[in-house]
């Protein structure tokens, strides 16, 4: 399974050379997302699914879709529709709560479930009676919980600064976690995304939720926008950090995949060093401000022993547990499997009516090395890589299959050896593109230098 080294002899890998200097000229192709395409997966790892034995499994996290959004924001790829139908969106919730009801009469009484999160879209675009309805259908889940903080949702500026009612609903129904997709607060960069509505809400928006009683507010912001200047960044993340969140995710600008409006663009975008200026300059406000994170991760928190995230991702990202997704193109995990919802959301709500508990779209079953890539980037967004869990998943050292790579990225001085495995060495988030590669399968190697020669001969 290691990946093979055929430059015997010489002190490096030739596969490690090739893929970091693909990744050195395309380094917006290197992202936390894996595969680097939906059709390098589509391609090759289509498969079926035992929807019976998948709902066996003793863990389950679980995600609730609801895909609605006043407008599309130009930096989202997510699967969102933007339709304003009352009678839409109230099926829509109606639908869900169908779905899981049917899923709860269906697990196993002992199934442990730690996290649930509940994102989009906007959440909070529903009313507040829709809210409690969903709630409440996941009421009787409490007694699968496992983790404090359990069920986090999502909403924006706009929503959570003009709907307080809505905000009171989450926290009756048991949400008690909040995080709010603020991205940037400069007027300039939020008009260029699409997002004018946002414009001068964060503060009431930021006192609505501290007045419903969360008991934990998370922001989200954005970094490597385009016209964003460092200035804006920071004056961004000295917004949020006044508002009083409790922790703060700080995203890096993506410009690829399919259905996302800037990755039509092709000049103007960020360099790696660019990325890296911001990402450090966040990460000095922040840790001065009180917060916590480890060198190259994203999420920070002003809370001890807490990362900020929900206990969904963070169960999904430490400890790899299953995962499942309800509502139209949710994408869910168990074992080797990943599938999607139907794409649709009239596609996906036809299905639920016709009483199905779990309608398929895009099925894959991967291989071992294609999970591993998908596991260790997505860890990479705390900075770091644990090995000792990597071997308790996979059943595998770590280094029997990485060992090249590692020993090539702790000498550029980009990881640094820790007593659990690896981490982002001080100051190179700029680099990150780089290490990411070094997890990509050579067969998703070979596929992006095929993109590349097809771009260059076109
Ligand atoms: S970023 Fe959030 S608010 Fe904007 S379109 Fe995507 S899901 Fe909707």
């Amino acid at each position: 399974m290691s990946r093979s080294c055929n430059a015997a002899g010489q002190s490096m890998c030739a596969d490690v050379l090739e893929t970091t200097s693909l990744a050195a000229r395309h380094p917006l192709e290197f992202t936390i997302q894996y595969p680097p395409r939906r059709e390098y997966f589509q391609n090759a790892f289509r498969g079926e699914l035992d929807i019976e034995s998948i709902l066996k499994a003793p863990e389950l996290l679980l995600y609730l879709h609801i895909p609605f959004c006043a407008s599309k924001c130009h930096y989202c790829n997510f699967a969102v529709d933007v339709r304003a139908n009352a009678e839409l969106h109230k099926n829509y919730a109606r639908l869900l709560v169908e779905q899981i009801k049917r899923l709860d009469g269906l697990l196993p009484e002992n199934t442990r479930v730690p996290g649930i999160d509940i994102g989009g879209g906007t959440p909070t675009i529903l009313q507040a009676g829709q809210l409690t309805e969903i709630l409440l259908a996941l009421k009787s889940w409490g007694r699968r919980a496992g983790a404090p903080h359990f069920l986090s949702v999502e909403t924006t500026p706009s929503i959570a600064a003009s709907h307080p009612e809505r905000l009171q609903a989450l926290v009756e129904g048991g949400v008690e976690r909040v995080s709010m997709g603020v991205q940037s607060t400069t007027q300039a960069v939020l008009a260029d995304m699409n997002r004018k509505q946002q414009l001068h809400t964060v503060d009431k928006a930021a006192e609505n939720i501290r007045k419903a009683g969360f008991r934990r507010f998370n922001a989200d912001v954005i970094f490597g926008l385009p016209r964003q200047t460092k200035h804006d960044w920071a004056e961004t993340v000295r917004h949020v950090i006044s508002t009083g969140v409790d922790s703060v995710t700080t995203y890096d600008c993506l410009y690829r995949g399919k259905g996302r409006r800037l990755s039509e663009q092709t000049s103007g975008t960020p360099s790696p060093d660019t990325y890296g200026a911001l990402y450090d300059l966040s990460y000095d406000m922040l840790t001065h401000a009180g917060f916590h994170a480890q060198y190259g991760s994203v999420n920070f928190s002003r809370i001890a022993g807490e990362t900020g995230t929900s206990a969904y991702f963070e169960e999904r990202l430490f400890k790899h547990t299953p995962y499942l997704g309800v509502g139209n193109y949710a994408s869910s995990m168990v074992g080797n499997n990943w599938w999607f919802a139907p794409y649709a959301v009239n596609s996906w709500m036809t299905r639920i009516e016709a009483g199905e508990v779990l309608p398929l779209g895009d099925v894959y079953t991967l291989p071992a090395l294609e999970l591993m890539a998908k596991q260790i980037l997505l860890s990479l967004n705390f900075g770091s890589i644990d090995t000792v869990r990597f071997e308790r998943r996979f059943g595998i050292a770590f280094d029997a299959i990485y060992n090249e790579a590692m020993m090539f990225a702790v000498g550029q001085n980009w990881l640094r050896k820790t007593q659990n495995g690896y981490a982002v060495a001080d100051g190179h988030f700029k680099d990150m593109h780089l290490i990411r590669s070094l997890f990509y399968t050579r067969q998703a190697v070979e596929w992006l230098k095929k993109v590349e020669q097809t771009h260059t001969h076109a």
